[in-house]
């Protein structure tokens, strides 16, 4: 059989590299889009050692002319739709910009499919900050929507978007309605990942407080090396779907920072509720843990928990790494990372 070629949007971000990695496992040729920049942001890529092994190509979600360009140039029998603002939070200040990227984005990629290669089998990086305010326990693809962010808002757009284009021209595209994934690659501005860093660097002798938001928001969080592997999975089947992708788990933030800081060797207890709660290191008294209001966000989604019996179902996916083993990883890689720093300076 002739080698498959993927194209992955957001090759440069943490799904990005942890796909590419799978993808080049596979056999695929696997082509990277990239925004144009005076500096390329290779190092995700290269901590999974697979930039070498991507071709990087440039595309922007925001224009419709690279997009095309890219599809007719390589003829990707796959795509993977990855780019565009992931945060929630940035998309309280960058609304237009979130819509424009993360809602508009995916319907050009699957407009210029339409018009250049209606063969290719699409996937849509879709989100649980869709369901928002209207879930509210278990969450399964019946549930409905009320989203509570832009970002939430343009990732519906881009939900409909999925479903339209496959009932109105017959695309092969799917959404992967994905909760909260995390790896030592995660973005600095996502909280999973502030924790881990700003603890390792506390545990290395850093004088900083971690300031957070809600200690009691709750999310289901899954590794994202396990994720990608729903993607890819999504793409193997006969017909474009839409699957909830989740471990089916809760915890608290709160939680995540209890475990990732016995992981870096620090003792924390917590004390006071709400604003008013704080971590404080058990031997020294010292204050390592505060909470901040600039931190909430306008609206949050209700908590909820995903049920991904579809996916495990027809898929055969289900998630190989727990919470606990998540947040071990996360912060012994911090934790590494800091030691390298102090030794460095
Ligand atoms: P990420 O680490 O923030 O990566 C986002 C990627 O998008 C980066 O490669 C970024 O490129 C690229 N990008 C940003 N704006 C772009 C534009 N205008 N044109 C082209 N590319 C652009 O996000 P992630 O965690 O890997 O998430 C991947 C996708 O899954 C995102 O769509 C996200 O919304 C969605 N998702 C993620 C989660 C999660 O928990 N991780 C959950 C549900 C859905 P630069 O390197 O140039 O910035």
């Amino acid at each position: 059989m002739s080698q498959k070629t993927a194209l992955i949007t957001g090759i440069t971000g943490q799904d990005g590299a942890y796909l590419a990695r799978s993808l080049v496992d596979k056999g695929y040729r696997v082509v990277g889009a990239v925004r144009r920049s005076s500096t390329l942001n290779l190092p995700r890529l290269v901590s999974l050692k697979v930039a070498q092994e991507v071709e990087l190509k440039t595309l922007d979600m925001q224009d419709f002319t690279s997009i095309v360009r890219l599809i007719e140039e390589i003829e990707p029998n796959e795509i993977y739709n990855l780019g565009g603002q992931s945060s929630v939070q940035a998309s309280f200040q960058q609304p237009l910009y979130t819509g424009e990227t993360s809602g508009l984005g995916p319907m050009r990629l699957m407009e210029a499919v339409k018009l250049v290669l209606p063969e290719a089998r699409l996937f849509e990086a879709s989100s649980s900050e869709i369901f928002g305010l209207k879930a509210k326990g278990t969450v399964n693809e019946t549930q409905d929507f009320h989203p509570r962010s832009p970002y939430g808002v343009a990732k519906l757009f881009a939900y409909w978007a999925v479903v339209n284009y496959r009932e109105a021209y017959g695309l092969h595209v799917s959404n992967g309605i994905m909760f909260n994934h995390e790896s030592p690659l995660r973005g600095m501005e996502f909280v999973t990942r502030k924790i881990t860093a700003t603890l390792a660097q506390i545990a290395c002798g850093g004088q900083q407080t971690l300031m957070l938001g809600n200690l009691e928001n709750a999310r289901d969080w899954g590794f994202a090396g396990d994720y990608v592997e729903a993607m890819w999975a999504m793409l193997q089947q006969d017909e474009g779907d839409n699957y909830v992708v989740a471990t089916g788990q809760t915890h608290t933030v709160k939680q995540f920072v209890e475990l990732a800081a016995k992981a870096v060797g620090l003792d924390v207890e917590f004390e006071g509720e709400g604003l008013e709660a704080k971590g404080l290191d058990r031997k020294t008294g010292r204050q390592l843990i505060g909470v901040s209001q600039d931190f909430y966000r306008p609206s949050e989604p209700d908590p909820m928990v995903g049920d991904a019996s579809k996916a495990q179902e027809k898929l055969n996916w289900k998630p190989s790494v727990n919470f606990e083993a998540l947040v071990m990883m996360m912060a012994q890689s911090d934790l590494k990372r800091a030691r390298e720093e102090q030794a460095w300076y």
